[in-house]
């Protein structure tokens, strides 16, 4: 049985706080924090080798880093510079980078998903897009267009009028807008101000394009939002009625992340205020009639991913939800990472190592890691529970040849006061996420992580 899509979320403050801690995103298992530069370009070869005898579909990411001002909030990997030019010889790069990887392929595995992300992909002319499409199209074996599930992140305050038809020739279907907030007052503290008419004209133009799904990214708990200016937003957004919404949660790190100090932490909404900011996204979305996926995304009922999530096929990956089955995916650019195979594998992070290692003729691994049979196991079960809301022992077991409940007997009893406190139900055979769970799936996630406990220490951003 799976999760209805009816199920509506009642929302607890106390039982947020209770369990408020940091935990990771689950993007991967393990996070990269367990990554090493133990992990060489030769085992990321072996593992590629190895995943071509499979011969299933890939999936390409390209990570284009630019940007042209800064968003203070942001943690992404990225590059600020006004500079264009400064794109031409990274392009030179990403594109040897596409001619090696792509030989090490083959032409036997269609590419059936492709995603650019940032940094601002649109940074690129549309010249330089139809050239690194070009270039894509001529290495690799790109599934039919109607097959295609390819998808670009797209700042509105940079994106060209015939940008987004031009990427729809290439069978790009699918964008994301970041959006954060409407508020002005909002904008001008994190440095991205962006109107209502920008934003609304890309939409416009994704529509009459044909665009088949079109995502929206919004953050609750920046700085000098309220209740009432962020239900103004919401509003906003509900008429502009995106397939998918991905709102995140502002993670303030500025020990970590060096922009965020120039986010004046006394701005910020205060807990009581944060947790009101959820409970109206909650209430306001599925009014709207909007399904929560899990992980702050939610999309509409007719939606490819909630589809996905009623038949159990529903996937978790770098770039979050995901309905194809599990692909291996190709990073290519500075920092990207992929999986393949048993391992997940990330680039170098800076443009010079970057350009060194191609230079020399290696591909640009600068750290991964290759995952155990207890990795795989635990994967499967939290990518379960993300995904499906529920752990279906005899499948588990199956799968892995193990007895779940002896394998997993510690895990079962950490699950106890979960259970209590109605995030999951257990029985003989099945663990399934609670309506109130699917807010704190880190929480039970975490429960089956071999490397992360719940922590006071801010490791991960906050799970609320
Ligand atoms: S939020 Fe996007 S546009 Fe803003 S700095 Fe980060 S990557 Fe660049």
């Amino acid at each position: 049985m799976k999760e209805s899509k009816s199920q509506s979320i009642e929302f607890d403050a106390d039982m947020l706080k209770k369990y408020d801690t940091f935990g990771p995103r689950y993007t991967s298992y393990p996070t990269a924090l367990q990554f090493s530069p133990a992990f060489t370009e030769r085992d990321y070869r072996d593992e590629l080798a190895q995943s071509n005898e499979q011969g299933n579909p890939l999936s390409l990411y390209y990570h284009i880093p630019y940007c042209e001002s800064l968003c203070f909030y942001c943690a992404c990997n990225k590059i600020i510079t006004h500079t264009f030019d400064r794109a031409t010889p990274y392009l030179e790069y990403l594109h040897k980078e596409i001619v090696m990887q792509a030989a090490l392929v083959g032409d036997q595995r269609q590419v059936n998903q492709l995603h650019f992300g940032g940094g601002t992909p649109t940074f690129l002319s549309d010249q330089q897009l139809q050239e690194l499409m070009l270039e894509t199209e001529r290495h690799f074996q790109l599934a039919p267009v109607e097959q295609r599930e390819f998808s670009i992140e797209i700042d509105p305050r940079a994106v060209r009028e015939n940008t987004i038809a031009m990427l729809r020739e290439f069978g790009f279907n699918r964008v994301s807008l970041g959006v954060q907030d409407f508020d002005e007052k909002v904008q001008k503290a994190v440095n991205r101000e962006q109107s209502i008419e920008q934003t609304q004209a890309v939409l416009d133009a994704a529509r009459q394009s044909g665009y088949q799904s079109i995502n929206m990214d919004l953050i609750y708990g920046l700085p000098h939002q309220t209740v009432e200016s962020f239900d103004r937003t919401l509003a906003t957004i509900m008429g502009m009625r995106p397939e998918r919404l991905a709102i995140y949660s502002y993670a303030h790190m500025p020990n970590r992340v060096k922009a965020q100090n120039l986010i004046k932490a006394e701005n910020l909404p205060d807990a009581v205020t944060k947790l009101s900011l959820l409970e109206l996204t909650i209430n306001r979305l599925q009014e709207a009639g909007y399904v929560y996926i899990g992980m702050d995304h939610f999309a509409l009922p007719d939606d490819e991913l909630v589809l996905a999530k009623e038949k159990g096929t529903l996937q978790r990956n770098f770039q979050g939800y995901s309905t194809h089955a599990d692909t291996d995916m190709i990073g290519m650019g500075v920092t990207s990472i992929g999986k393949v195979n048993n391992a997940y594998s990330q680039n170098e992070r800076f443009e010079k190592a970057y350009f060194k290692a191609l230079d020399a003729g290696h591909l640009p691994v600068f750290q991964g890691y290759r995952l155990s049979a207890d990795d795989k196991l635990r994967r499967a079960v939290i990518q379960d529970l993300m995904c499906q809301g529920v752990v279906d022992f005899k499948s588990v077991e199956n799968q892995f040849g193990i007895d779940f409940n002896s394998y997993f007997s510690q895990e079962l009893q950490r699950l106890l006061p979960l259970q209590e406190d109605d995030l999951v139900s257990l029985s003989a055979q099945q663990i399934r996420v609670q309506p109130f769970g699917r807010l704190l799936l880190r929480n039970i996630a975490m429960v089956f992580d071999a490397y992360q406990k719940p922590t006071k220490e801010q490791r991960f951003s906050r799970v609320i």
